[in-house]
């Protein structure tokens, strides 16, 4: 299982970081040591004195495919989740500046808390889902797939032409405006419309 993660995906976003918005989509990994699952807490590493939320849809790969044509990527995954791709940003901005791989920002132990999947045919349409990230009962993050830079089928199709997908890949699609830091005893609850799929404490 690999976790594939899209960069830079709605566009507020990426004024926010000061980035460009992207002419194609620009992906990364995370190992499979990144994820947290069933709302186990998140233990802030002491490496990095700026570690950021980024809350994201996720799609779960439900099939094997390479070079996916973008009219039949939606075949390919069943359902959506919600999780959080926390980010070390000042490792991250280290990075950055000497043109480095963002792995060590990006992908260290537990940066990928992942709550529950829904059945897409019980969700609104792929490109009409709206979802929001909470922390201590305010909403810091707000975002709807319809702002997406690049659809879910378009990132499918994009990442399958360099990586071959397989059963249970997870793609974390990219995150709205919003991004910020996390502190201890901080509870970050992440939502699918009203539905709360994924609640956990910062420690
Ligand atoms: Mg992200």
């Amino acid at each position: 299982m690999k976790i594939i993660c899209i960069g830079r995906n709605y566009s507020e976003h990426a004024k926010e970081m000061k980035s460009e918005v992207p002419k194609e989509p620009v992906f990364f990994l995370k190992p499979d040591t990144a994820l947290i699952i069933r709302n186990q807490p998140f233990f802030l590493p002491d490496f990095s004195k700026d570690i950021h939320h980024e809350v994201e849809l996720v799609l779960k790969i439900s099939k094997a495919g390479k070079h996916i044509e973008e009219r039949f990527a939606h075949k390919y995954y069943e359902e959506i989740g919600i999780g959080i791709d926390f980010t070390a940003r000042d490792i991250q901005a280290q990075c950055k500046e000497k043109g480095l791989p963002w792995e060590k920002a990006k992908g260290f132990d537990s940066s990928a808390p992942l709550g529950l999947f829904i059945n897409k045919k019980d969700l609104p349409p792929v490109g009409e889902i709206p979802f929001h990230l909470t922390i201590n009962g305010t909403t810091v993050q707000k975002g709807n797939s319809k702002d997406l830079i690049f659809s879910f089928d378009k990132v499918i199709s994009y990442i399958s032409s360099f990586i071959t997908l397989k059963k249970g890949d997870l793609i974390f699609t990219g995150t709205p405006e919003g991004v910020g830091p996390v502190k201890t005893n901080d509870r970050l609850e992440a939502f699918i419309g009203k539905e709360k799929l994924l609640a956990f404490n910062v420690k």
